[in-house]
């Protein structure tokens, strides 16, 4: 049996990307082996199936400041492939993108399936086999510098290279592990968070931009600003996506029970005080429900505020007491709630954790343990926070493997 030059371990963003660059460059036969019967089913889902696929966040340097775990490294592989690299290379095959106001690119049609087909239609133009159903179940590396691959059939495939692209799934770490790497514990990162305050729930929907919160667990502090959502289960929106990213770690060994601290007002205490003086002073004749204090605030949570300051919400300014106003000032400067878990979907859109990156030359992504075996995507202990981050490491990493395969394969051809 003729060995194949890659096989690709994982038919997700990752996977189809390095098989397409290393095809494009030459390298002649490659297969993805995918254990499920659909290809790129994240990318599907992605977006709420529009896949933001990248940001506009040209710089290197820039990008690299939004993955929590892993940004110093892929800094290496930003300066040869990175967000702008990433729009010229979908648009020069035919994919149509574009950039909406908050930087995020998606597909100008706002299709993901878009994006499926544009990398399923390079990948068999240049001759990549595909075979789903296949479970990568063992990988062995001979003493001829080959590795052969089972499945649970036992059905064997040889090849000269290996990549891992196989995401969270924990058979990807399974392997990597038997070929000599160390996994740092994967865990979930981008969730929502639920509260135990049940009358929350009468503002879901609610969803408030420009927002300071702040996590606190375990004597540490995590703190960042962003549009905030409130759900019928807790908090949600940009804002707590990122902070869950940022201390996944931690809320994974606090089994996500910490104090989430929300600050409705951006004035200092001084400031807030004065304000409601005033208010008391001018609009004195007015009750606390028709006129809020902070305009940002909509109505059915500034009703909630109110009940949680245990204040009565018929009261005229005036006569709102000093304990009372006290109140009011804490809980709109430092609005404490108990967080009991994730959220109650399974709606963890990444993993963080996973193979070492410690291990892996970020040049090229191939093991500094196993040479020919290479990894790219969510396999790897890199994550991004949300903003199409994650997809744009899937592209990086699939992107310098797939080249640094075709110039392994180029060079011995050569010969
Ligand atoms: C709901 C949701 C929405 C998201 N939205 C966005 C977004 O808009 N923008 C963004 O940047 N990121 C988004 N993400 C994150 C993004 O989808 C992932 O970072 C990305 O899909 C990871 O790609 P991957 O190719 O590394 O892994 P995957 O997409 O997980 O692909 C791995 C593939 O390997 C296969 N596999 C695993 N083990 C084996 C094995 N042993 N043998 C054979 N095959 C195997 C799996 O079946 C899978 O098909 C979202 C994630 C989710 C869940």
């Amino acid at each position: 049996m003729d060995p194949f030059d890659l096989v690709v371990v994982g038919g997700g963003a990752a996977g189809f990307m390095t098989a397409v660059t290393a095809a494009e460059n030459g390298v002649k036969k490659i297969i993805i082996l995918e254990s499920s019967t659909k290809l790129m089913e994240k990318v599907r889902i992605s977006g709420g199936g529009r896949c933001n696929l990248t940001n506009a966040s040209w710089i290197p340097n820039e990008l690299a400041e939004n993955y929590p775990r892993g940004g110093v490294k892929l800094l290496e592989s930003f300066n040869r492939f990175a967000a702008g690299d990433v729009f010229d290379w979908f648009e020069k095959r035919g994919l149509k993108l574009k950039i909406e106001a908050d930087n995020r690119v998606f597909p100008a049609s706002d299709s993901s399936l878009d994006v499926i087909n544009c990398l399923k239609k390079n990948a068999i133009t240049k001759g990549v086999k595909i075979s789903t159903k296949f479970f990568v179940k063992e990988i062995l590396k001979t003493p001829e510098n080959l590795f052969t691959i089972l499945d649970s059939e036992k059905n064997l495939i040889i090849t000269k290279n290996i990549i891992l692209s196989t995401g969270g799934h924990p058979s990807g770490y399974r392997l990597a592990k038997s070929l000599g790497h160390s996994i740092v514990r994967p865990v979930p990162s981008l969730f929502t968070l639920t509260t135990k305050e049940t009358k929350l729930n009468e503002c879901s929907g609610v969803s408030i931009k420009n927002i300071d919160i702040e996590i606190q667990l375990n004597n540490k502090s995590f703190k960042n600003r962003g549009d905030l959502l409130i759900t019928h289960w807790g908090f949600s929106g940009p804002v707590i996506l990122k902070l869950s990213s940022i201390a996944a770690r931690e809320l994974f060994d606090q089994k996500y029970k910490c104090t989430l601290i929300v600050k409705w007002s951006d004035l200092e205490y001084k400031d807030l005080k004065e304000k409601i003086n005033n208010f008391k002073l001018n609009n004195g004749k007015l009750n606390l429900t028709n006129l809020r204090p902070l305009t940002l605030l909509p109505k059915r949570l500034w009703l909630f505020l109110l009940n949680k300051m245990e204040i009565d919400k018929d009261k005229k300014w005036s006569d709102l007491l000093a304990n009372e106003r006290e109140k009011m000032i804490n809980i709109l400067l430092k609005d404490k709630y108990t967080i009991s878990s994730k959220g109650p979907f399974k709606e963890e859109f990444v993993t963080s954790g996973g193979v070492s990156i410690n291990e892996v030359n970020f040049k090229s992504m191939e093991s500094l343990k196993c040479p020919g075996l290479f990894f790219s995507g969510e396999v790897l202990d890199v994550d991004g926070i949300t903003g199409g981050f994650n997809f744009q490491h899937c592209w990086t990493s699939g992107w310098l493997a797939g080249k640094a395969v075709s110039k392994l394969f180029n060079k011995v051809t050569n010969q």
